[in-house]
């Protein structure tokens, strides 16, 4: 199918790592991104060696290092603070390191860099007003009164995916999981060259993510999903955090400003039924915007694209590329949701608290599996 025109909705991290796969396999690209790029948090994210290995694959993992921090080491504690078990992480491609902390900011400047230069168009503050599909083609009208045909589209627009509503109107919605993530970033302390996570009830943990910084991060229970003013936001994390280790304790007193705080309720949607209708496909979180437990939703997102655009290069025929693309991803992306919601749950008091050391040597040993 190569040759093709391909519309992707959505320029976050699997909208640009399809578009630059596409793009590379030899398809025309057009990307839509609603925001115009200067609202994108600056607080990090982790990424595990699968995520190394896919951009890899796409020739990406150098630039993707260069502006992150690697590490191969997972530190886990008790929450009285004592080290339980020091775990060397597993690189999957020699040379590489086995996992990476980057800001989100930086990952989709990457991203859209390596898009933009296997040529694919990029345009921003752009959504789709609508999308009709006939026998032949994707018949799109943008928010700019633009228009076009294609012959096919992605749908990469995240967890509130306006194109999933309009393919699977009865889909079901993101769900609330009763527990939010307070972020903050903060100077790295020298020698500071591991994940630091923390068991418990309040799930803690300490990222690198640049030479410079790394970010804090707490999952905490919030039945009532609350709406905190902007004011007192720092106090209110740190007063989060008073149970928890004496370190944590001691970092948190670097948390004081009220507008470096990055409050996020936690939701999750898994999306059971088909992921394409006609012309139309979906990755993503618009078919499993996972919680962050595992650290594993932009890594699914991303190995998506990468199995998205081969299938599509592999198959004359778009029902096979898509129906394998669905095949290849539907097991993963569901383990990697509903083992997370199980740790949350743990945390919430719902379910049995899951040992961190031993979910993440699961969910290492899993998908370490080729994609
Ligand atoms: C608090 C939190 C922490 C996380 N931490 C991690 C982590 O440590 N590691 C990790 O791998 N993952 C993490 N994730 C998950 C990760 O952020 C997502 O899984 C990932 O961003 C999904 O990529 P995506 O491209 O599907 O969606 P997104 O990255 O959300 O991109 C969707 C894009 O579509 C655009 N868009 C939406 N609607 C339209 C429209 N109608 N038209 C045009 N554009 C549109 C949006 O502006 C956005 O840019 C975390 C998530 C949360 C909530």
């Amino acid at each position: 199918m190569t040759g093709k025109h391909i519309l992707v909705i959505g320029g976050g991290i699997g909208g640009l790592t399809v578009a630059t796969a596409l793009a590379q396999k030899g398809f025309k690209v057009t990307v839509i991104e609603r925001s115009d790029g200067s609202g994108v948090e600056g607080v990090g994210i982790s990424q595990q060696a699968n995520v190394v290995r896919a951009l890899a694959t796409l020739g990406l993992a150098r630039d993707y290092l260069d502006a992150g921090f690697a590490y191969d080491t997972v530190e886990i504690y008790a929450p009285d603070g004592s080290l339980v078990a020091r775990t060397p992480s597993r690189s999957l491609i020699e040379g590489f390191p086995a996992a990476m902390g980057i800001p989100r900011r930086v990952l989709l400047e990457v991203l859209s860099n390596s898009a933009t230069a296997a040529g694919a168009e990029i345009r921003r503050s752009t959504t789709s007003a609508s999308l009709e599909q006939d026998g032949a083609m994707v018949h799109a009208r943008f928010s700019d009164d633009s228009q076009g045909p294609f012959d096919l589209v992605v749908g990469a627009d995240g967890i509130y995916s306006q194109t999933r509503r309009l393919l699977f109107p009865d889909a079901p919605t993101p769900q609330f999981v009763g527990q939010a993530v307070w972020r903050y970033n903060l100077p790295r302390p020298s020698g500071f060259d591991a994940l630091h996570v923390y068991n418990g009830p309040t799930g803690v943990g300490l990222v690198p993510m640049s030479r410079a910084e790394i970010y804090i991060y707490a999952t905490t229970p919030e039945p009532d999903n609350p709406d905190y003013p902007l004011e007192g936001l720092a106090a209110r994390m740190r007063t989060k955090l008073a149970g928890c280790a004496p370190a944590i304790r001691a970092i948190a007193e670097q948390i004081t400003d009220d507008a470096r705080v990055v409050y996020r309720p936690l939701e999750a949607i898994f999306l059971q039924g088909p992921w394409h209708k006609g012309r139309i496909g979906l990755i993503g979180d618009a078919v499993h915007a996972t919680t962050p437990h595992l650290g594993q939703g932009g890594g699914m997102a991303i190995e998506d694209a990468v199995v998205f655009a081969e299938e599509l290069a592999r198959h004359d025929d778009r029902e096979a590329a898509f129906t394998a693309y669905y095949r290849r991803r539907f097991e993963r992306c569901r383990y990697v949701v509903e083992k997370s919601l199980e740790i949350c749950r743990g945390q919430l008091g719902k379910g049995p608290l899951v040992d961190n050391a031993k979910a993440g040597a699961e969910m290492n040993t899993l998908l370490a599996q080729p994609i």
